[in-house]
């Protein structure tokens, strides 16, 4: 019997000699938690996004429940959010007891389309969370517009995209505020960790006091607030993981450069004009007559990693479904619904070799003559 090659993972997260030297250092220094390495994080993450105020916390879904109170959203404000996207973006604003809308999105981007989310705007509506969807930037020339004639916030879910860009400018810099997620698959790693970012300094305060039960100044507290506090260590990896950033995104995008080029048999991924992807994940559709199961399934014993995200949008998720059974409310969402059911994301991380690549095509475009 040979043996068969390993199998190429569908994400590679990365703690090498570096990051844990820089936990050690930490560990031994004794100041631990919300310190200097916070603080130095903070100060170089601002770089990535224009100079903004950044505010570390625990995780990226921190990053965006904090984000929501801040903004002193509670019952009977609506949030408009995507479906097609991981359940924690939605979660947040349910989180602060606020109602989720719905709103489709643009086949290509996969991101929230701008028509729909105007078509959701109510007299409740308090603020828009565009969600850059496996690191392609949301609309958000066309989105930014709407919120401000309606008078709404706007809320960048930003957790898969780190370093992506519209028109030149990054993500996290658009919105009233950004959120991004360090979670070990994520473009960037802090183990676990979020950041917020923001142009407003008032805002950037208030997010400082939530983090921290309302105090500045200890045993000051001047507001109700959380523990979202990001540990010293998680700090000092995110720094490591932050300086190896932009290499890893020139990987990704070749990457995906190559898999765009030589992938024939199923729907490789558009990019907005104007957009610089940073692909989180390299996500193709499955061309109608193709069964997704038989496609993973032949993947899969080619060695080739990959998953489907999300087999189920949120509206379908049960904590979603009671609301709108009470409400006697539904939604329709067309492009949501087909882009669940015909997309898969295939490994685009940046420790493929060229035979992985070259062993992604081959097994991709072996589809189209088998199926
Ligand atoms: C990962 C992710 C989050 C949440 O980040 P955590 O750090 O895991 O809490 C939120 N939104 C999106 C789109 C994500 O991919």
């Amino acid at each position: 019997m040979t043996d068969a090659p390993e199998s190429i993972p569908a994400a590679r997260p990365v703690i090498g000699e570096e990051e844990i030297e820089a936990a050690v250092r930490v560990l031994r220094s004794g100041r631990v938690v919300q310190g200097p390495e916070v603080a130095a994080f903070e100060s170089e993450f601002s770089r990535l996004v224009d100079g903004r105020h950044c505010v570390a916390v625990n995780s990226g879904t921190s990053a965006l429940h904090l984000t929501l109170m801040a903004l002193g959203l509670g019952p009977g404000d609506e949030v408009i959010v995507p479906s097609f996207s991981f359940a924690a973006s939605a979660n947040a604003v349910r989180l602060v007891g606020a109602d989720v809308v719905f709103a489709d999105i643009e086949p290509g981007s996969f991101c929230l389309d701008p028509a729909a989310v105007e078509a959701a705007v109510t007299p409740r509506t308090a603020a828009i969370m565009p969600v850059h969807l496996y690191g392609h930037p949301a609309a958000m020339d066309r989105l930014t517009p709407i919120a401000e004639r309606h008078g709404l916030a706007v809320v960048e879910d930003a957790c898969q995209a780190h370093a992506a860009e519209l028109n030149g400018t990054p993500v996290g810099a658009f919105g009233t505020a950004g959120t991004f997620s360090f979670y070990p698959t994520k473009n960037m790693h802090a183990l676990e960790g979020g950041m917020v970012t923001t142009a407003d300094a008032q805002l950037a305060r208030t997010l400082r006091l939530l983090r921290n039960q309302g105090m500045e100044q200890r045993y000051a507290n001047e507001i109700v607030g959380a523990n979202m506090r990001m540990t010293d260590v998680a700090a000092a990896i995110g720094r490591v993981q932050l300086g190896r950033l932009a290499g890893w995104t020139d990987s990704r995008r070749a990457n995906a450069a190559h898999l765009d080029e030589h992938i024939t048999a199923l729907v490789t991924p558009p990019v907005a004009e104007g957009a610089r992807h940073v692909y989180h994940q390299y996500t193709v559709r499955i061309p109608e007559g193709m069964d997704r199961d038989t496609v993973q399934e032949r993947l899969t014993a080619a060695g080739v990693g990959n998953a489907v995200y999300y087999p189920t949008p949120i509206h379908r998720l049960a904590p979603y479904q009671e609301p709108d059974r009470k409400a006697g409310r539904s939604w329709d969402l067309p492009e949501t619904e087909r882009a669940a059911a015909e997309v898969v994301s295939l490994p685009v991380h940046p420790s493929l070799t060229n035979a992985d690549l070259a062993r992604i095509v081959d097994a991709v475009n072996a589809l189209g003559a088998a199926l």
